[in-house]
């Protein structure tokens, strides 16, 4: 805005300040952008698993604090920095982890979403152009002293405060007229499953699918797939309350793994005839990866790994496993390229194609940060959008 352009601007922002540590809520301050990065008032934001992995640290190499998590929001352009040309001030924005420069040897071909300059890189922690932070504070955490200590960035995006600096290309303009807060959800969570089911398994009409995992990513490959007219889609959950939503999305079996005395793969292979023909792993747990591994059929079953491993355990097969006729990819981001195929997906979904609404289970102020995270721990919410700051829609 003409009043905050070019200067630093003093905000709310939910800082992580180590393992596992309550977020606080405090002032800092947000630089301006740089050349080809853009300011952005974020309006809502919601939390995914992949922020409770950051967060917990469990992941050691990864680990970085003081520092601003979250990275599936929506909002609104502030400023822009110099060289910026296809979004402006007031246009309504998603940020994206998995950014698109648009010029690089990936972004110029089909194959793949993983630019070079700007795919996600959890081990990032500060901006590209200058290697430095935008975020800072202005008082160490106890209060004791003046000085200005750098926050760091997250994902690309970090965006649980008020305004956040990212690189324009990992940013996606949005119709203004499309319901913001369900536009927050293609910023990660339904992207990632959708995009999963329709890009990497590439789901056929009259196919069987396995989901491991029914939280917002698992759901989203489970409504995927039923928008392509998957004819089986067996979810499996150990939280058994997952199960309800799940039939919104199309899920048709459900298999508790508590409630069995065998593998989860020797119930699938019963329930379907010899195995799925895709299954999708949405926990982050090897053990599991290796059980939607077997579910599959010999001869073409199709795995696709979404979850995040926080272990520093390695593939759970043996290479003659492969032998079998089955094969195993990775998805990040759904394999969607979010500048140049987001927009075209939001269409679809505003046409009903895919149903947004369910994934939003609560909704919270900022400052209720902590309740957020503790939901999605315990296994309470999908998606709990919080509202980070106040605004008038033009
Ligand atoms: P979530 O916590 O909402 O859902 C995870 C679900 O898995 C829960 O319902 C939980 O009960 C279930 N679960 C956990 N362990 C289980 C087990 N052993 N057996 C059966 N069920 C089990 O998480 P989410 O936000 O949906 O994210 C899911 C995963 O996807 C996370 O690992 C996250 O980091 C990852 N992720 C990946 C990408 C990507 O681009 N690849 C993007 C977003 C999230
Ligand atoms: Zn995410
Ligand atoms: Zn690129």
């Amino acid at each position: 805005m003409a009043e905050t352009k070019g200067k630093v601007i003093t905000c709310k922002a939910a800082v992580a300040w180590g393992p596992k540590e309550p977020l606080v809520i405090q002032e800092i301050c947000v630089d301006p952008p740089q050349k080809m990065e853009v300011r952005v008032k974020i309006l809502y934001s919601s939390i995914c698993h992949t922020d409770l992995g950051a967060w917990t640290g469990v992941n050691e190499a990864e680990r970085a604090f003081p520092r601003i998590l979250g990275h599936e929001a929506v909002g609104v352009v502030e400023s822009v920095g110099e060289g910026v040309k296809d979004v402006k001030e007031g246009d309504y924005v998603i940020p994206a982890f998995n950014g698109e420069c648009g010029e690089c040897r990936v972004c110029t071909k089909e194959e793949s979403n993983l630019c070079e300059r700007y795919k996600v890189d959890p081990m990032k922690r500060l901006m590209v152009s200058d290697g430095g932070t935008r975020f800072s504070t202005t008082t160490t955490k106890d209060g004791g002293s003046c000085q200005s200590q750098p926050i760091y960035h997250f994902l690309n995006t970090s965006t649980f405060t008020e305004y956040t600096v990212l690189d324009s290309a990992c940013i996606v303009k949005i119709d203004p007229n499309a319901p913001l807060k369900q536009m927050s959800l293609l910023s990660c969570g339904v992207s990632t499953g959708v995009g999963a089911a329709w890009n990497t398994a590439k789901v056929k009409e009259g196919k069987t699918t396995a989901v491991f995992g029914l939280g917002s990513v698992g759901l989203a490959v489970a409504e995927g797939a039923r928008a392509r007219g998957a004819s089986r889609i067996i979810g499996v959950d150990a939280n058994a309350s997952k199960f309800e939503k799940g039939k919104l999305m199309g899920v048709t079996d459900f298999v508790n793994p508590k409630d069995l005395t065998k593998p989860v793969h020797e119930r699938i292979q019963e329930l379907t005839g010899g195995g799925v023909d895709y299954s999708f792993e949405c926990t982050g747990n090897v053990d599991v990866l290796r059980e939607a591994f077997l579910s599959t059929h010999v001869g073409w079953g199709s795995t696709v790994l979404v979850g995040i491993y926080q272990t520093p355990r390695t593939l759970p097969l043996h290479p003659m496993e492969l032998f079998d006729g089955r094969t195993i990819t990775g998805s990040i981001f759904g394999g969607f390229k979010p500048k140049s195929q987001l927009p075209d997906f939001a269409k679809q979904c505003m046409k009903g194609v895919v149903k947004l609404e369910p994934f939003i289970t609560n909704e919270l102020p900022f400052e209720k940060i902590n309740d957020a995270f503790q939901l999605l721990r315990d296994g309470k919410s999908l998606r709990c959008l919080l509202q980070i700051s106040k605004f008038l829609k033009k």
